[in-house]
């Protein structure tokens, strides 16, 4: 049997961070402690989650024509992604994130750069790869009028789409209607709808620890986490996004693919760092035996 296949159309960004004692003030020059520069990106971070549970994952995107973009892209082959759905754009920079952390304080500043490439036009001339998916992955990170096409399309095509609306912007309904799952944390799914209620039947809302809510036959039903001691949350949300579009591609029910995706996520927040921190299949299997 073929294994499943997860699409994930969406952001690749390099992070990088400056640690330092505290944030610069205006027009203020500071010596940093430390720096360090990870590949992120929701999308990728999500691609790469997905790929170390063992499924096929194919990703749409686009990075500059750059060093960065060399690097980015190495790195999601090396996670085993494949990238045919990744093209270079000439003279624009890669996505970046230029992070500041201090101790309970942070700035941070996401630069697009190519993922404004990530076009609806752009995304049509990969709908062979879109086609063929399982299911379809989204977040918010590139432009919205490509995560309207690509939630139309596969409305028609009858493939089923999670988005992830981070970060949060008001979303409309029509979007909404096209989706199949919408996977907001508590704050952002106060932002993205003003008619909740509407919407509501496909919500499945993050807890952080507490786990999950969402809607079953009218019901509110909780899936709780899976009690850790963490390390770094720091893409807990990419991992379970990532571990449910796999569950949901292997054809597991909501409730189980849910319970899945909240140990994946609480196996990452053990680790350091976004992608850093994702398990394999094995380790998933293994916590929860
Ligand atoms: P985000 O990181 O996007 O803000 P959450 O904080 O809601 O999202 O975390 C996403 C998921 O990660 C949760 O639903 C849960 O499954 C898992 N998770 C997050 N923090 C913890 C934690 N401290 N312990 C166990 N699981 C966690």
């Amino acid at each position: 049997m073929d294994k499943p296949k997860v699409t994930v159309i969406g952001s690749i960004n390099m992070d990088m961070v400056t640690t330092t004692s505290r944030i610069p003030v205006k027009g203020e020059t500071l010596i940093g402690e430390g720096f360090k520069m990870v590949p992120g990106g929701k999308g990728a971070n999500q691609a790469v989650a997905a790929a170390r549970l063992g499924v096929d994952v194919n990703f749409i995107g686009r990075v500059g024509n750059d060093h960065f973009g060399e690097i980015l892209i190495e790195q999601l082959i090396k996670q085993g992604v494949t990238l045919t759905g990744v093209e270079p754009v000439i003279a624009e920079s890669s996505g970046v994130a230029t992070i500041l952390l201090a101790e309970h304080d942070n700035r941070i500043m996401v630069t697009p750069g190519a993922n404004n490439h990530v076009t609806p036009e752009y995304v049509a001339r990969y709908t062979s790869i879109i086609k063929q998916s399982d299911i379809v992955l989204l977040q918010l990170e590139i432009p919205l009028q490509t995560i309207e096409y690509v939630a139309d399309y596969c409305k028609r095509e009858g493939i089923p789409v999670i988005l992830n609306p981070a970060p949060a912007q008001l979303l409309s309904d029509s979007l909404l209607r096209n989706v199949s799952f919408v996977t907001p944390n508590e704050t952002e799914a106060l932002a993205i709808t003003e008619n909740i209620k509407e919407h509501e039947d496909k919500m499945i809302v993050t807890l952080g620890e507490a786990g999950v809510r969402y809607k079953l036959d009218q019901k509110e039903v909780t899936v709780p986490g899976f009690p850790v001691a963490p390390v770094d949350t720091t893409g807990a949300g990419d991992t379970f996004n990532g571990a449910l579009a796999v569950a949901l591609a292997r054809g597991e029910e909501i409730k189980q693919a849910i319970s899945y995706a909240n140990a994946a996520a609480a196996l990452s927040v053990l680790h350091f760092g976004a992608q850093g921190g994702m398990p394999d299949a094995a380790a998933v299997a293994n916590f929860l035996n």
